[in-house]
């Protein structure tokens, strides 16, 4: 068998959809699990529907997802080099000659305006026009001209396109590897534009053009263009390379959360989740859309998500590396159904990747955002490995995405500025000053300062003033972290230090007791 060698082939019209991704990422392991190649081909022919900026942001973010192709647009030549179609536009126009020459294709010179005619006429008597066996004789071709009429108009430089001559009433075959045999009749097929006006082929016969070239040996893309695959088997047929055609594999659709239709930007929109890899700024109108990594996902978390939508593991493991992904992936395990996007498991994915990062690792991330988020001057202990570690062990099984840990945690690292009003006049008493005055003072003296040793003072205090525990705990809570809840209280506790632990409680009753007062 021949390398395998597989492409990812958008064209740069907008932001890479993380179907776009996925498609990309199957490719990917698709490669590297067959020890082949992975290319990534922009399919830049359609001109009015080039947008600037995208096919940079397609190449970010691939490299972001860590889906590196080993040739192509921005990742550095091989041998089938260029990787950019418009780059290869002294190509196509042989191969559509080609077709002209053996019949299978033929000059078109209907104009736009005269298609358009004719397409509102039959819009109102409610069908649908069709370049077609049947309509093809009634128009403006090399079918219906004399070839001398012919000649004339291309020498006089009239416009025209070059059709496909789809047979009529005959079947097609596409053997799809995830969907089996998809049989189509050629009557249901146009004769699509194979080579415009302009002087661009069409995306059919440069796609099937550059496949051939670059010796693709498998197609694997999204399940919108299997309705083209059969028009491609046909072209492979009549240029005469049908013996090396790939094998096709279309992927299913992804889904809305609810399952009803595909998946589109305007449901990240509505829902308040990404759609995209990367932001994305669209050029012309300034809007903009959020993508994973602005939004703080880890890439491997990403990608960990993205391959289980349509592809099944072959056991129950959920969470894979990317060399765990290609041991296990198989194109036979992909779906012929539709995959539901699930916003939550994308979080779920995240936290889990986050749980398995070493807490070293997430400390010294946190420690240049808590620098700049809290002011907090170099050289304090608050910055140092081993304080922002023991922040990350104290929140990690409360947090979902890294720039949590300095939003949630803020108490950790500066002292509240607030305090939880509810639990404040609810649960303060007269009397309870006393008691913290109590544990400051006592606190403040400890030479050793544990969890345990804070914890079981603090008992100590509260049972000599006749307290329960449950009475003053959640308050203790408030006054050192502003909130009603949060980390486990006497790590905190131990974190913070009794200097820091003092200095709040002396604070919060300069303002706890009137608090308490003046709503009570
Ligand atoms: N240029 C097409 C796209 O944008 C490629 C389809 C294919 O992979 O054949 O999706």
């Amino acid at each position: 068998m021949s390398k395998v060698r597989v492409r990812f082939a958008p064209s740069p019209t907008g932001p890479l959809h993380i179907g776009g991704v996925r498609t990309a990422l199957y490719n990917y392991l698709f490669a590297k699990k067959h020890g082949g190649d992975f290319i990534l081909r922009i399919e830049d022919t359609d001109q009015n529907r080039f947008v600037p900026g995208a096919e940079d942001y397609i190449i970010e973010s691939l490299k972001w997802a860590g889906i590196c192709p080993n040739e192509g647009v921005g990742f550095g030549d091989g041998p089938h080099k260029p990787y950019r179609q418009s780059e290869r536009m002294a190509i196509y126009r042989q191969y559509a000659e080609k077709l002209v020459d053996e019949g299978n294709a033929y000059y078109a010179f209907d104009t736009e305006e005269e298609l358009d005619i004719l397409r509102k006429k039959l819009e109102a008597e409610k069908s649908a026009f069709s370049y077609n066996s049947t309509t093809r004789k009634h128009l403006v071709n090399s079918i219906t001209l004399s070839d001398e009429e012919v000649e004339r108009r291309i020498q006089a430089g009239d416009s025209f396109v070059i059709r496909i001559k789809i047979p009529e009433n005959e079947t097609v075959l596409v053997h799809d590897l995830i969907r089996g045999e998809v049989s189509v009749n050629t009557s249901q097929l146009d004769d699509k534009v194979l080579f415009k006006s302009d002087g661009m082929p069409t995306y059919h016969l440069a796609n099937v053009v550059d496949d051939y070239l670059m010796k693709i040996t498998h197609v694997i893309r999204g399940e919108e263009w299997l309705p083209s695959a059969p028009l491609h088997v046909l072209l492979y047929r009549y240029l005469g390379w049908e013996e090396v055609m790939p094998k096709f594999s279309h992927l299913p659709l992804l889904l809305k959360p609810d399952g009803n239709g595909k998946l589109s930007k305007r449901d990240g929109d509505r829902l308040g989740f990404p759609v995209f890899p990367l932001n994305w700024k669209d050029p012309q109108t300034g809007e903009l859309s959020s993508g994973y990594r602005e939004r703080d996902y880890i890439p491997a978390a990403f990608v960990n998500m993205i391959a289980l939508l349509g592809w099944h593991p072959s056991g129950d493991q959920e969470i894979f590396t990317m060399d765990e992904l290609i041991q296990d992936f198989s194109l036979e395990r992909v779906s012929k159904s539709g995959a539901k996007f699930d916003p939550d498991k994308t979080k779920w994915f995240n936290e889990q990747y986050l749980r398995r990062t070493s807490h070293r690792e997430l400390a010294v991330q946190l420690m240049s955002i808590a620098q700049d988020k809290y002011q907090i001057p170099s050289g304090d202990r608050r910055l140092t490995g081993d304080y922002l570690e023991k922040v990350v062990a104290l929140l990690i099984e409360r947090v979902q995405f890294e720039s949590e840990f300095s939003d949630k945690g803020s108490y950790l690292f500066v002292e509240p500025t607030s305090y939880d009003e509810a639990v404040v006049t609810k649960k303060w008493k007269a009397g309870f000053e006393d008691f913290f005055q109590k544990v400051m003072q006592e606190y403040g003296s400890m030479t050793s300062f544990t969890a345990a040793d804070a914890e079981a003072k603090f008992k100590e205090i509260a049972a000599a003033m006749n307290l329960k525990p449950g009475e003053v705990l959640q308050l203790f809570r408030v006054i050192v972290s502003g909130a009603g809840a949060g980390v486990e209280l006497f790590p905190m506790v131990e974190l913070l230090g009794n200097e820091e632990i003092c200095n709040r409680i002396e604070k919060s009753l300069l303002v706890i007791p009137q608090m308490a007062t003046a709503k009570s």
